[in-house]
C-alpha cells in the first residue's frame, strides 16, 4: 500500500534538499501536501535549498538564472515622488550594483581608460539607468548611477549623465531587444576600429554564435545624434559594432550579456591580430558557418546573415574588410560589398599598419 505524505513530511524533504519530482507515482497526498506539490511546480524557478552533497536534488527541472529586467508595459513611474521611489527601489538598487560591477570588470581588463566607456539598462518603456560623465567605471558604487528617459533627459542621480548615453538610446529605440548597452576602448577591438577593418568570418566558432557578425559604423562625434542615428540602425543587425576611430558598443539582454559581447569582440580581434603573425587566418567552410548562425537562430540571437546572404556569400572571401572613410551610412553594413570591391592594397597597408605597430 503505498504511504500517505502530509505537509510536514514533504517540507521535511524540501528542507533537506531532496526532490519532490521522486515521489512515487501513486503516493498519496494530504489536501495540504497536494497544495505544496501546486506550489512548487507553480514556481519552478523560484529559489530552492542546496542540496546536501551527494544527495540527488531534481525537484525541478535546471533553470537557467535569467537577470534580464523586464517592466510591465505602460506601468513606468512618473511623479517625481513614484520616480524617487522608483529608483531607490531594491530591484533598481540591485541593477545598479552590477552596473558597477561590470564597470569593474571592463576597467580591470584594461578596456577602459581614464572617464573612458560608459553602460545602461533599460528599465522602463522610457527609462534607462546610465552612468555618470566623468567618472572611471573601475570605482563606480550605486550611488553614482543616473537615469534618463528615451531622449536623454535626466530624471534621477546626483551626478550629470554621461553625454554618449544617446548612443545607447539609439541602439535601445531602434532594437527592443536591447536591454542593456556597454560601450568601452578595448585595445585590440579599437585598434579594429581605427584600422577601420572588420575580422573575417570563418574563423573561431564562438563569436559566431554568441556575437554575430560584428557591425561597423562610420566616424561621427561621440555622443551626437548622428553617431546615434548609424549605430542605432546598425544594432538592428549587429549586436557588436565597431564605431570607427573611436571603440566599441555592444547590447545584450542584460548588462553581463551586453559586457560578454565586448569580452567576445576583443578577445576575437586580439587572436586575429596575434594570428596574422603566425601565417594568416584559415577559415572554415560556408556549411559550417551556416550550422553556427542556425544555432545561434536557435538559441533566440538575432542574425540577419542566412535571410540577406546566399551559402557562397557566407564567408567574406577576402581576409579583413576594409572600411574606407568617409563612409556614408548606408554603406555601414560591410557584408554587402563584394570581395572585388575591397581594395588589394588597402587591405595590404592596413595588415602592414596592424604588423608594425605589433613589432
Ligand atoms: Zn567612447
Amino acid at each position: 500500500m503505498s504511504k500517505l505524505y502530509t505537509a510536514k513530511d514533504l517540507e521535511k524533504m524540501v528542507a533537506q534538499g531532496q526532490c519532490l519530482g521522486t515521489l512515487p507515482e501513486n503516493a498519496k497526498l494530504t489536501p495540504m501536501a497536494r497544495d505544496i506539490i501546486r506550489k512548487h511546480k507553480g514556481k519552478s524557478s523560484s529559489k530552492q535549498p542546496a542540496a546536501p552533497s551527494g544527495q540527488r536534488l531534481s525537484i525541478h527541472s535546471p533553470v537557467l538564472p535569467d537577470a534580464e529586467y523586464n517592466w510591465k508595459p505602460g506601468g513606468d513611474p512618473k511623479t517625481a515622488a513614484e520616480l524617487e521611489k522608483f529608483f531607490y527601489s531594491p530591484e533598481i538598487q540591485a541593477i545598479k550594483e552590477r552596473i558597477c560591477q561590470i564597470g569593474q570588470r571592463i576597467w580591470s581588463k584594461g578596456y577602459v581608460d581614464g572617464n573612458g566607456g560608459n553602460i545602461t539598462v533599460r528599465v522602463g518603456d522610457n527609462l534607462v539607468l546610465c552612468t555618470p560623465t566623468l567618472i572611471s567605471k573601475g570605482f563606480m558604487t550605486p550611488d553614482d548611477i543616473c537615469m534618463v528617459d528615451l531622449d536623454g533627459n535626466q530624471v534621477a542621480g546626483t551626478r550629470p549623465r554621461t553625454s554618449e548615453v544617446n548612443t545607447h538610446l539609439g541602439i535601445m529605440k531602434n532594437e527592443p531587444k536591447a536591454k542593456s548597452c556597454v560601450h568601452a576602448h578595448p585595445v585590440y577591438a579599437t585598434a579594429f576600429a581605427v584600422a577601420g577593418v572588420t575580422p573575417p568570418s570563418c574563423l573561431i566558432p564562438e563569436p559566431e554564435v554568441f556575437l554575430g557578425e560584428i557591425g561597423f559604423a562610420s566616424y561621427q562625434t561621440p555622443g551626437t545624434p548622428e553617431n546615434a542615428a548609424e549605430v542605432g540602425a546598425l544594432a538592428k543587425k549587429h549586436q557588436s559594432i565597431l564605431m570607427q576611430n573611436h571603440g566599441v558598443i555592444c547590447w545584450g539582454k542584460d548588462v553581463e550579456d551586453a559586457y560578454w559581447k565586448m569580452e567576445n569582440t576583443d578577445a576575437f580581434c586580439q587572436t586575429v591580430t596575434i594570428t596574422m603573425q603566425i601565417g594568416g587566418p584559415k577559415q572554415y567552410s560556408n556549411d559550417k558557418l551556416k550550422e553556427l548562425i542556425l544555432l545561434r537562430k536557435k538559441l533566440g540571437m538575432p542574425d540577419h546573415r542566412l535571410e540577406e546572404l546566399k551559402e557562397c556569400e557566407l564567408c567574406d572571401p577576402g581576409e579583413y574588410t576594409v572600411h574606407t572613410a568617409p563612409q556614408p551610412s548606408a554603406c555601414a553594413c560591410h557584408v554587402s560589398a563584394p570581395a572585388s570591391d575591397v581594395d588589394e592594397a588597402l587591405v595590404q597597408k592596413i595588415t602592414d599598419m596592424i604588423m608594425e605597430k605589433l613589432s
